[in-house]
């Protein structure tokens, strides 16, 4: 069990003594920051708990080979995740594979289309009211798709123009999730076809469990209070003190912490097999350096124009600039190098980046901080650059 989580271990040995000595309740939920490997145990728990054979990591029982592909048929999953950027991350992996003639590797391939499935089963029709808008707009596209993964993802024939088609399709299905939160319907629809099938055990993972509509909150309180047989809750976050008070007493919270820089290398070899491809794994490093590069340019702009900072990043993207802040700052001076600005501005625009990141790395202050405040000095000295 857990044998394919890398570190982590204060949890994964807590939970295989809790299910080995079946204390483990049927909710229960995983919290930490992000990119820490939640979704993993969680779907490693998921398969575990519905193995029909020894629960080992090797088994190939029909129900296990379900999960390998994200395909299982009780495992539902909810909640909102970086979908475009994990997705986009692996497909430019994959691609400088092809382009490099390297041969892929299978654990690579393996989780990319993972990394598809956690997008499309958020689609699967017991999770959504027939009526609902973004149900509607999916259904097509989720057909399709599925139907390009199975005929032309094959890690033997899988070529460039493939890749493409599935980076728009993904693209655009993932859009339907925008400004997503997690609704009464459809927990209703949910725990409705649940109590259809009440002899088989059923999964439900919620991933950014916090953001739930507040009626949503508490019909998942009334069955967390008294769950169905057989059913089991996985809520997933990482703000904990965002979550209420009433559920956080009804399940058991499961803690992940950050990885050290060894256990990303570790990760990153595990993914490729392959420690020399050091280019290849930076391109799997949980940020996309394409999607950070469009970031930073979005931030120049906005700061030129003096827009505010938090009306122009989501909360996820704001989250990725804080957590890459070193990387931000790189691609921020070339931004500024390449940018209209006149050459003066540049030269203090950049002596500014540079303070910020020496003050990150230094003296650890807060990226946040340093973060907004770039953007507001940014704003003040480009100020008749609008005019
Ligand atoms: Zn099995």
């Amino acid at each position: 069990m857990f044998e394919g989580i890398i570190s982590q271990s204060n949890i994964t040995t807590q939970l295989t003594q809790d299910i080995a000595e079946g204390t483990m309740p049927p909710s229960i939920m995983i919290f930490g920051e992000a990119y820490t490997g939640k979704l993993s145990i969680a779907l490693e728990i998921a398969r575990i708990l519905t193995c029909l054979q020894d629960k080992s990591s090797q088994c190939c029982c029909t129900s296990c080979l379900q999960h390998a592909n994200l395909l299982h048929p009780r495992l539902f999953l909810l909640g909102g995740r970086y979908f475009k950027q994990e997705i986009l991350a692996y497909l430019h992996a994959i691609q400088a594979f092809i382009q490099y003639k390297k041969p892929i590797p299978i654990s690579l391939f393996h989780d990319t289309k993972r990394s598809i499935y956690k997008l499309i089963r958020r689609f699967d029709s017991y999770l959504w009211e027939n009526d609902d808008i973004r149900y509607k707009n999916s259904k097509n596209l989720v057909i399709a798709l599925h139907e390009l993964i199975s005929e032309k993802f094959i890690i033997e024939i899988i070529n460039d123009t493939v890749i493409q088609e599935i980076i728009e399709k993904t693209g655009d299905l993932a859009k339907e999730l925008d400004n997503y939160v997690l609704n009464i319907g459809q927990i209703r629809s949910l725990l409705q076809y649940c109590g259809t099938i009440a002899q088989e055990k059923r999964i439900i993972i919620i991933e950014q469990a916090h953001l739930m509509q507040d009626a949503a909150k508490n019909a998942i309180l009334k069955t967390l209070e008294e769950p169905q047989k057989n059913l089991h809750f996985i809520l997933i976050t990482t703000k904990r003190e965002a979550m209420m008070q009433t559920i956080l007493s009804r399940v058991r919270p499961y803690h992940t912490v950050r990885y050290t820089l060894e256990e990303e290398k570790r990760i990153l070899e595990k993914k490729f097999r392959n420690s020399h491809l050091q280019y290849l794994a930076s391109l799997l490093s949980p940020v996309d350096p394409v999607y950070i590069t469009s970031l930073t340019q979005q931030f120049l702009m906005s700061a030129i124009k003096a827009e505010s900072f938090y009306m122009t990043f989501s909360e996820e993207d704001s989250q990725l600039i804080y957590q890459y802040f070193a990387q931000f700052c790189t691609y921020m001076q070339q931004s500024i190098g390449k940018s209209q600005l006149p050459h003066a501005k540049k030269k203090i625009c950049l002596r500014y980046i540079q303070q910020a990141f020496f003050g990150y790395q230094e003296y650890h202050q807060n990226p946040e901080i340093l973060t907004y405040g770039l953007h507001q000095y940014i704003a003040s000295i480009t100020k008749d650059e609008n005019d």
